[in-house]
């Protein structure tokens, strides 16, 4: 083959690679899910790198940072694509920020937080408001009405107001158990531990949100006002597994659920386990492809799954979603429009859609 046909042959290649999309459109999802890296330079980039575009035939794609590195190119200077995403440094001072107006006493000084996490007041409150959807004025003082309001029995709040502490250890776990799943740690493991779950819940915009994890992936986010009866929900749909509450470095990863569902356009990214019948999980697979700000009726998903008279039994597939907004049943409304029936209730299916609607139109 000649020099110039095999060009053509990478090129093609690379073309065909839905990757090369990505790199085209620098879109900053595909951040972290792969690497890019261009011969003629020696470097290898994010997604989303601002650099000039490179010729396909040049560019060659990587999972990881280590298998570029091994294939001999250097991290962009640019982009720098081995230390954590701008998204990744954002959520961490978020959270840190979460956790100082969550310690403080008082409404903490905007300017004191931005100093706290090396960011200037106007940056700072800016990330907050795109991570949290909230200023973080309205995240101290809605921190400051919970805490009034757990402080009764459910000890201080944490991360997010992920709101019992008391989970950590699970001798307090045993001893709260009874009042809290309503029946008793023997009881709740006969049929055998086979598997374990940790779980934690927090407070969003949406209310109480219970989010809870085996070891495959997120297995459960649940959206409701009662936290107890989020956890009742997540023990009665995994009656054989062990319930264990999560530890500080859970706390993270529901900080990370609650930022997607305060801002839908930050994409969800995190392993999920998803259990089902095989029609369930084509149904909730038909839901994850609908893009964000859009809707589909129960119809449209059965004709998408090619089941075109099996509506009912999407409408009851979407009712049997234990992964509330990763698996966006509420992006399904009735095929004039209305909003029907959703497992977390209507006014939730409401303001989610809207959330959504103001992403589509500032894009
Ligand atoms: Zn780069």
């Amino acid at each position: 083959m000649t020099t110039s046909a095999k060009k053509g042959t990478f090129a093609a290649e690379t073309i065909r690679d839905p990757r090369w999309a990505a790199v085209g459109a620098r879109d900053p999802d595909a951040d972290g899910k792969f690497y890019y890296a261009v011969k003629t330079t020696g470097v290898y980039c994010r997604p989303s790198c601002a650099a000039r575009p490179a010729r396909p035939e040049n560019v060659g794609f990587y999972t990881t940072c280590e298998e570029a590195e091994e294939a001999g190119f250097r991290p962009c200077k640019r982009c720098q694509p081995s230390r954590p995403s701008l998204a990744e440094q954002h959520a961490a001072k978020v959270t840190q920020a979460c956790r100082l107006i969550e310690a403080s006493e008082t409404v903490p000084v905007l300017e004191d937080l931005a100093r706290e996490v090396a960011m200037s007041a106007y940056h700072f409150h800016r990330v907050f408001k795109q991570v949290t959807g909230l200023m973080p004025r309205q995240y101290a003082m809605a921190q400051r009405e919970k805490k009034v309001r757990l402080e009764l029995d459910r000890g201080r709040t944490v991360t997010c107001a992920i709101f019992n502490a008391g989970y950590n250890s699970s001798s307090r776990f045993y001893e709260k158990s009874n009042k809290v799943l309503g029946m008793t740690p023997s009881n709740y493991r006969v049929g055998g531990a086979d598997t374990e779950i940790r779980f934690a819940i927090g407070e969003c915009s949406l209310g109480s949100i219970l989010v809870a994890q085996s070891d495959r992936g997120i297995c459960a986010i649940l959206l409701g006002n009662d936290p107890d009866k989020l956890v009742r929900d997540l023990q009665d749909s995994f009656p054989r597994a062990n319930l264990i509450g999560g530890d500080a470095d859970f706390e993270q990863l529901v900080a990370r659920v609650i930022g997607f569902i305060e801002g839908p356009c930050i994409g969800f990214d995190l392993p999920l386990d998803v259990r089902g019948t095989a029609f369930q999980q084509r149904v909730w697979q038909a839901l994850r492809d609908i893009p964000i700000g859009q809707t589909a009726s129960y119809t449209e998903i059965a004709r998408r799954i090619g089941s075109p008279n099996a509506a009912r039994a999407v409408a009851q597939a979407c009712a049997a979603n234990m992964l509330a907004v990763a698996i966006p049943c509420h992006r399904v409304v009735r095929q004039d429009g209305v909003l029907s029936g959703y497992r977390w209730g209507i006014e939730r299916k409401r303001s989610l859609l809207e959330a959504e609607t103001e992403v589509e139109l500032k894009a």
